[in-house]
């Protein structure tokens, strides 16, 4: 994991920072929980390090504290927002093949309705 000259022009860095509005859910140690401008469910959240990240082809092992914050942060806004029981779906997406538009590190929480697998 790296942080590069692009954070300071990155919109997730500014939203950590505070500098670009989002309805933040949640926060922990390392990372920042808010929705999706864009849902694709009923609740789609974004749970992104506080740290500028690419993208999770990026991720060393030394950051293994990181992603595990990420991790339990979106089990926590899954049951905050009631979908936890039911299930939900947890996706990286990595590259132009998978749709990956903004530079920073994303893991997006998807719940609220029953899915497909494969995805499309
Ligand atoms: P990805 O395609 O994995 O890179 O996902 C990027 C996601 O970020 C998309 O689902 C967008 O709808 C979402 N997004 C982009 N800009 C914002 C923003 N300012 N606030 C909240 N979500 C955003
Ligand atoms: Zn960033």
């Amino acid at each position: 994991m790296s942080d590069t000259a692009a954070a300071g022009d990155c919109i997730f860095c500014r939203i950590v920072a505070g500098d670009l509005p989002a309805d933040i859910l949640d926060r922990s140690d390392h990372a920042v929980a808010f929705r999706d401008l864009n849902p694709q469910a009923p609740v789609h959240v974004l749970v992104i390090p506080r740290r500028h990240v690419e993208n999770a082809a990026t991720v060393e092992h030394d950051d293994g504290a990181v992603i595990a914050d990420m991790v339990v942060l979106a089990r926590r806004v899954a049951q905050d927002q009631g979908i936890a029981e039911r299930g939900y779906r947890l996706v990286f997406n990595v590259g132009e093949d998978a749709t990956n538009t903004v530079p920073h590190l994303h893991l997006h929480l998807l719940g609220g309705r029953s899915m497909t697998w494969p995805p499309g």
